[in-house]
């Protein structure tokens, strides 16, 4: 058998893992692996038909179900309008956090910053429940380079609308962090350990809202919250449809849209898709350019995350906003 210092071989990474091993990782998403690597995905090998590895792994994605089904207990805790604000005010807080940091900061690095706000940043990323900061910038580097190929796990064209939106990463294939793509963020041992215990952030925003919830029902019980009420609308209802608006930058904007650059992939400009996520849906923009800090390219191409980000600019938090280079915008088609 191989020694722990023995690198496995691509299609060992990409076995599924045993039940138990599968169970394991819900809380420590390297239970279970060997050796150096362990955790290690195999984003380079070409997915030629469905293997073992392609296949939705369903015992390792009972936490994401369970996601999905919590949002059905919203029959039994009822609504208010404080819950709802919540629920918006974390969708707001949280997609930022994915698109400023989890997408533009750690997957593209397009600004710079300190440690300690990097911790930060990683954080709100790791609040979104879409895994940890390396494990999402890994599959994002893994995208732009084989976007809309055979190797890219989230080709519309290829494997679909629902596998490119949500199946693609309950595979075996895609649960691993390979950490080949991101050598500039791996040593970073606290961003490491957030990596590793996925699970963490997610569950303490889920506690805290329920404990601002319980708190809301004894000082001001006028408002009509409690603790389970808050935990539905806040971490649930938020969380779900944050992560179906996330995707749709991979299932709709390589289909619907405009293209405004003639890039190899089939990226698309989406103005409706941009507003969802926050500047995300300049997508066509941002496959012919993923070195700037903004998507949005023109005054009009509304871009929140851009403007958020220049707003932490000018408080200091960040520095060196990569900006649109002249050759770019004057390549544009239209
Ligand atoms: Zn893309
Ligand atoms: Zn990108």
């Amino acid at each position: 058998m191989s020694s722990r210092h023995t690198l496995p071989t691509d299609s060992q990474r990409a076995r599924p893992p045993g039940a138990w091993a599968a169970v394991a990782r819900w809380f420590d998403s390297q239970a279970g692996a060997e050796g150096p690597a362990a955790g290690m995905a195999p984003g380079d090998v070409p997915a030629a038909g469905l293997s073992d590895a392609d296949r939705i792994d369903w015992a390792r994605a009972v936490p994401f179900v369970l996601l999905h089904l919590g949002c059905f207990a919203v029959l039994w805790v009822g609504v208010s309008p404080v819950a709802v604000a919540v629920a918006l005010l974390m969708y707001a807080l949280r997609m930022f956090a994915l698109t400023g940091f989890y997408h533009r900061y750690f997957s593209h690095r397009t600004f710079r910053t300190s440690r300690a706000a990097q911790f930060v940043f990683a954080v709100l990323g790791a609040s979104c429940a879409q895994r940890g900061p390396l494990w999402w910038a890994a599959h994002h580097r893994h995208h732009h380079r084989h976007a809309d190929t055979e190797r890219d796990l989230h080709a519309p064209s290829r494997v679909g609308f629902w596998r490119s939106h949500m199946g693609w990463f309950l595979t075996s294939r895609a649960f691993a962090t390979d950490l080949k793509r991101v050598p500039d963020l791996r040593g970073y041992a606290e961003l490491r350990w957030l990596d590793r215990y996925d699970v963490a952030v997610p569950a303490a925003l889920g506690a805290l809202l329920y404990g601002l919830g319980a708190l809301l029902a004894r000082v001001a019980p006028q408002l009509g919250t409690d603790g389970p009420q808050m935990l539905v609308w806040g971490f649930f209802i938020s969380t779900v449809v944050l992560f179906h608006a996330t995707v749709t930058i991979n299932s709709l904007a390589h289909r619907y849209g405009r293209r405004r650059y003639d890039t190899r992939d089939d990226s698309r400009n989406n103005a409706w898709l941009a507003l969802l996520t926050f500047g995300e849906g300049w997508h066509n923009n941002h496959h012919f350019y993923p070195g700037s800090a903004r998507q949005g390219f023109r005054a009009h191409e509304i871009d929140i995350t851009w403007y958020g980000l220049r707003l932490l600019a000018a408080c200091g938090l960040i520095w060196d906003l990569k900006p649109v280079p002249a050759w770019v915008l004057a390549k544009a088609k239209e």
